[in-house]
């Protein structure tokens, strides 16, 4: 068993407020997560966005920030990294991912449209939807099925697919397949899977873009899973994966270990025209993209250092040692873990909590009581909906997702968020639901304000 492939150089030191005192912060955060200061939280599993430690090596490219407005030197050295791990032909750098989701949807996009993918991440849905369109997932059904172990449950189901290009194909401008697959749990897709969408595409002219946020991370899954890739690095299998698609959108803050960045690549070079006019009036020149060029330094040499694989095996071990210590414990979570994150069934969790109750959020409410451990509700409160009758249609599944930041924690403490779900586990039946008193929109998990039921 190898330990991390790098030592700590600086640190950051980090506090645990006192019992009362979370319980006053949790009052006045209106019990929503996202209201708790940074500083007040002990081990913050939020998000794996943004959050990366980044090397001495991104250091060291920082101070070289050549801050030109136009062709400064940094968007070279990006244009290379990409080149050299997605080959797409064109690309714009922008602020993060949804703001290359922005521009493409805003640029392709007409009332009415259908985007289908494997499943749609929040930002990507909402984007889709702000420009008019209608978002469709087409997960296999095992996506469903929280406690099935097999090994690609972020795989599109390709029968869907066919059946509603042969139905609509006219209403879909393109197909996205989300790798890894956030939103049912960090799955990976295989390479099988890439393939037949990218052909299926082909057959109706459809052009795939891929939401490529945590590609490394299945690259190294189908280099683990998938017979034939053994032998193959992970650039290769990366190589691979984008030479099946005409673009992706990608946001630099989780595989690129960036704390701010992301870029839009495609292959279409009228697109490609459109897309500049749009990125010049909603984020800047170019070259630059809503970034300076120091951020465009540190993405370019993240990105290599993220296809590192001994980055990636002990990244992956990291989550997977997470997901195996509360198993043992006997916590219900998503099997098998996926790769940037230990997902909770809050349902099988707390099943005195109806969902009309946000068991879910319940439980990050009572992580954060227990230990100031800070995780994210990626259930009804996020997903749930009206139908066309007014009559709210809930998400199938209800989880509370700890993501890792990569580089950041050890597994000492992870030690220290399994013990806290063991606390809570011991006291369970006296956890109440929460009530909405504020807050609505595809975007409300943001802002909203919460009160316990009871
Ligand atoms: C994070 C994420 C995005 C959006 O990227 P941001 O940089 O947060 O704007 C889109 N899709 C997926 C799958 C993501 O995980």
């Amino acid at each position: 068993m190898l330990a991390e492939p790098y030592r700590i150089k600086v640190v950051e030191p980090v506090k645990i407020p006192s019992r009362k005192q979370r319980e006053r912060i949790l009052k006045k955060a209106h019990y929503n997560i996202f209201n708790v200061r940074s500083e007040d939280v002990y081990i913050d599993l939020l998000t794996d966005s943004g959050t990366a430690a980044m090397s001495c090596n991104q250091w060291a490219g920082i101070m070289l920030g050549d801050e030109a407005y136009a062709n400064c030197r940094n968007y070279f050295n990006l244009k290379r990294a990409i080149k050299k791990i997605f080959g797409f032909k064109h690309f714009v750098p922008t602020h993060q991912g949804r703001a290359a989701e922005h521009i493409l949807f805003s640029t392709i996009i007409k009332p009415g449209m259908i985007v289908p993918s494997n499943m749609h991440f929040d930002t990507t849905r909402a984007n889709i939807i702000a420009n008019g369109g209608k978002p469709i997932n087409l997960p296999v059904n095992d996506a469903y099925k929280p406690f099935k172990k097999a090994p690609f449950k972020g795989n599109m189901d390709t029968k869907k697919l066919r059946k509603l290009l042969d139905e609509d194909s006219e209403k879909v401008p393109l197909v996205m397949l989300t790798i890894t697959n956030n939103s049912c749990g960090g799955q990976p897709v295989s390479m099988k899977n890439i393939r037949k969408v990218s052909k299926i595409c082909k057959d109706y002219g459809k052009p795939l873009f891929i939401d490529a946020c945590r590609y490394a991370e299945n690259a190294y899954f189908i280099k683990e899973r998938e017979p034939g890739y053994k032998n193959k690095s992970i650039l290769e299998i990366a190589n691979e994966i984008f030479s099946l698609a005409d673009g992706c959108t990608f946001s630099g803050k989780k595989d690129a270990l960036v704390n701010i960045g992301g870029f839009l690549a495609m292959n279409d070079s009228k697109l490609f025209e459109k897309v500049k006019q749009r990125l010049i009036l909603v984020e800047g020149f170019p070259t630059y993209g809503g970034l300076a060029g120091r951020d465009l330094e540190a993405m370019a040499r993240g990105l290599l250092e993220g296809i590192d694989e001994d980055y990636l095996r002990s990244r992956i071990a990291q989550v997977h040692y997470l997901g195996k210590r509360l198993n043992e414990e006997g916590i219900p979570i998503i099997q098998p873990v996926g790769g940037h994150a230990v997902y909770v069934e809050a349902k099988h969790f707390l099943p005195h909590i109806p969902q009309a109750e946000f068991p879910a959020q319940a439980l990050v409410v009572e992580l954060y009581r227990e230990a100031a451990v800070r995780a994210v509700e990626i259930g009804s409160v996020m997903f749930a909906e009206k139908d066309e009758k007014g009559k709210t249609k809930y998400p199938k599944l209800e989880m509370m997702r700890l993501a890792i930041p990569r580089r950041v924690y050890t597994n000492a403490h992870m030690d220290v968020v399994v013990e806290a779900h063991v606390k809570i586990s011991e006291r369970k039946e006296e956890i109440s639901g929460y009530k909405i008193v504020k807050g609505s929109g595809p975007l409300r998990h943001f802002t909203a304000w919460f009160k316990p039921v009871k």
